[in-house]
């Protein structure tokens, strides 16, 4: 029945939010002192209690007898510490060597950690891949799980393990939640009936209770599986509600998108839109037809040609009488899409008519027949017009003001005070992975009565996963098409005295090529990463003593900067020797080689962004280009970093290797949020889950704006992400 809700049926038991808010000391066996370890470990009520979940099951029947383990597999073992052997074999090290036995044969266990608790008689069971060392059965640092068999709670088919934690052991731990579980059930169901059917989950008392104790492993992924939506659908569900609540209150505007300044523009581009460019531009327009502001997320692998994608945005908004800006991380970009923009605009045919007298014209429409795009550049050290020379940074805020600017771009100079709009219409946010929320919103907030629309693009690739979680609130766009004659780049590897990077180099520009040589990364502060690329280059003059090398880093003069920038841009610069002050967006066609130093230092992000510098698309086609990474990584993430970028140009897939070595905890705090990481869900495993927890929070708000009808599971939402929901609403 149709509004039929889990509030209106007779319900007995707990709900999990109200079990949020009991401390966890109420459980029998935990008294204040442990409870207070369990906190600082993340668990304080009965529900964080409930919800630290088993990592493993051990299947009685799936445990392999000795006499009959295959071998380079992971198996679990199971038997009777027969002997053990502690031995000091450095100052640091200590090996445990313990004998099993099941009663088909033996095996010998060795460990390295010296606080590994075993003793002699206790029945365990061991986890990992079984091998011959020495014609002897023996695993090498296997998981190791007691099973004591006086534990009544272990002895049906399926023993669960829950991580030690707070100083509790698996089985202490195993117990409590057992009291926790025998106290608190029925735990009520919060979602609502035609839900759990159509996804076919199992009810929430039988989750909580299987997960922890099931009689057959079956009943434990299922369990499993139900816990993993709710916390996914609880953490959508927030994100579809801020973004109801952005729509309810904002105050958008209709822009009309039925012009001609974009068409004109495009028709003069020396290239065609791909079909991904397209689509994302259609998405756009709507966006800007539609009432609601746009908060669109355009996700674009480096190189794909997002930056027209933008203009377009940008133009729809000028020729619908509004201004436009652009903000960008840094004054390399900034700059390059000024002279971009600038050049473009006048191969169109829309520069403004003269530089002078410009200041205080009307608007374009005014104009009849040919409309100008009056474009500037706004950063700490320039403020530039096309539609005016010798203009004081004074004068250009007069001008935005005024109206008298149509597009902006800029750096975070955009949001400082003092800026002021007439009337922002559409803001985008470039390489927004650079930014912050903050700045972001500083950006929509230079409109006064209204709110502009916003894009912001990230070049970063997201797994889409993360995409949805991080920026569940938004609208995202994905543009993977590349432009036509796309390569990828090869990319190897070579140890710091390789001198074939010479050759490579000099032959690339004896063909009139150019280089990238990234200086290794200095931690401390700018000026030691200057001072090491100075002296960087300065070696490197010595090595090609007859190619002409550019040096470009922080904390360069801006006129220095500008003139390194432009004589790299003409040709007239063979070798960019530079800090990752190119890491983004810098787009010189012309360069077809990419070499990283000490590349096992750069995060993995950083080297997929730097990489796209080289092998860009030219009106005549993409040049082969080559990326070499000069590095010998001692650490085991510096290794994967490499061998991943050696093996994939794909930026998902990358961002997927990096979420795999980093793990998703820290990925989180890309967000600057104290966003909770995930207990249950994993997102590389649980993507699909995902998705329908996102498709589903969309629906139930889109039926039920305020969740009023779903008060449990509002209160669950308001309870379990609690300061993060707070985060949630604010940004
Ligand atoms: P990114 O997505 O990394 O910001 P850019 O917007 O800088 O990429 O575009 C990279 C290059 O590709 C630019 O030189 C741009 O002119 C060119 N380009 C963009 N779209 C196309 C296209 N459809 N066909 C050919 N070249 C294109
Ligand atoms: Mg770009």
């Amino acid at each position: 029945m149709a509004g039929m809700t889990t509030s209106a049926r007779e319900q007995t038991g707990r709900s999990l939010a109200y079990l949020a808010t009991l401390p966890v000391d109420l459980v029998k066996g935990i008294g204040p002192r442990t409870a207070k370890r369990l906190g600082e470990a993340g668990i304080d009520s009965v529900a964080d209690l409930l919800l630290h979940v088993p990592r493993r099951y051990l299947d009685r029947s799936q445990i392999f007898d000795l006499s009959n383990v295959p071998l380079g597999e992971e198996v679990t073992v199971g038997g009777t510490v027969e002997k053990v052997n502690r031995r000091r074999i450095s100052r640091k090290r200590t090996m445990i060597e313990a004998r099993i036995t099941d009663g088909t044969s033996t095996m010998t266990a060795v460990w390295f950690n010296p606080y590994l608790k075993i003793s002699e008689g206790q029945e365990v069971a061991l986890s990992g891949k079984a091998e011959l060392f020495r014609g002897r059965l023996q695993m090498k640092a296997p998981d190791l799980d007691r099973l004591d068999d006086d534990d009544s709670l272990v002895t049906g088919r399926v023993v669960p393990v829950h991580p030690a934690i707070g100083g509790l052991s698996t089985r202490q731990i195993r117990i409590s939640v057992d009291n926790a579980l025998s106290r608190a059930t029925p735990i009520t169901e919060v979602l609502p009936d035609d839900m759990i059917d159509r996804l076919d989950l199992v009810g929430r008392n039988e989750a909580f209770r299987n997960v922890h104790f099931p009689e057959e492993r079956a009943d434990a992924d299922r369990a499993r599986a139900r816990l993993v939506f709710d916390e996914l659908f609880r953490l959508q569900l927030a994100l579809a509600l801020r973004k109801r609540r952005q729509i309810d209150e904002a105050r958008g505007i209709v822009l009309d998108v039925d012009g001609e300044l974009a068409t004109t523009f495009f028709d003069s581009l020396p290239f065609d839109l791909t079909g991904g460019q397209q689509a994302v531009i259609d998405d756009i327009r709507s966006d800007l037809a539609s009432e609601h502001p746009m908060h669109r997320l355009l996700q674009g692998e480096v190189g794909s040609g997002k930056t027209v994608v933008a203009l377009a945005a940008l133009l729809v908004g000028v020729e619908a009488g509004y201004q436009a800006a652009i903000m960008a991380p840094t004054e390399v970009l900034a700059d390059q899409h000024y002279l971009s923009t600038v050049a473009s605009i006048e191969d169109a045919g829309l520069a403004p008519a003269g530089t002078d007298g410009a200041a205080g014209t009307a608007n374009l429409f005014e104009k009849g027949d040919s409309p100008e795009v009056r474009v500037a550049l706004l950063t700490a050290n320039r403020a530039i017009s096309n539609a005016a020379s010798d203009l004081s940074r004074a004068d250009l805020h007069a001008l935005i003001a005024g109206g008298d600017i149509d597009l902006v771009v800029g750096t975070h100079s955009l949001i400082q005070e003092g800026v002021e709009f007439a009337r922002l219409g559409v803001a985008v946010v470039d390489e927004q992975h650079r930014f912050g929320v903050h700045q972001r919103v500083r950006l929509r907030e230079k409109a006064q009565d209204y709110d502009p629309d916003l894009l912001i693009m990230t070049a970063t690739p997201i797994p889409r996963t993360l995409a949805m979680t991080l920026y569940g609130d938004l609208d995202v766009s994905v543009l993977d098409e590349m432009p036509p004659g796309h390569m990828d780049v090869p990319t190897r590897r070579v140890g710091p005295d390789d001198t074939s990077v010479h050759d490579l180099i000099r032959s690339e520009v004896a063909a009139g090529h150019q280089a990238f040589i990234v200086c290794p990364l200095v931690e401390d502060s700018d000026k030691l990463q200057a001072k090491s690329a100075t002296a960087e280059y300065e070696r490197l003059m010595g090595v090609y003593p007859d190619l002409t090398l550019g040096l470009l880093h922080g904390q360069m003069r801006p006129a220095e900067k500008d003139d390194v920038m432009r004589r790299f841009r003409a040709g007239e610069i063979d070798v960019l020797v530079a800090t990752t002050v190119i890491e983004v967006g810098i787009d010189v066609p012309n360069a077809t080689v990419m070499v990283i130093e000490d590349a096992d230092r750069f995060g993995l992000n950083q080297l997929h962004q730097l990489r796209g510098r080289v092998g860009r698309p030219r009106p005549d086609g993409v040049l082969p280009a080559f990326c070499i990474l000069v590095a010998d990584p001692t650490t085991p993430e510096g290794k994967a970093r490499i061998e991943a970028m050696v093996a994939t140009n794909d930026g998902f897939r990358l961002a997927e290797e990096d979420l795999r070595i980093r793990g998703q905890g820290t990925v989180f705090g890309a967000r600057q949020s104290g966003m909770t990481d995930l207990k249950l869900a994993d997102l590389l495993r649980d993507l699909d889950v995902l998705v329908t927890a996102r498709r589903e929070a969309l629906a139930l708000v889109q039926q039920d704006p305020k969740l009023i009808e779903h008060p449990d599971l509002a209160e669950e939402v308001r309870l379990l992400l609690g300061d993060d929901d707070e985060w949630l609403q604010r940004s």
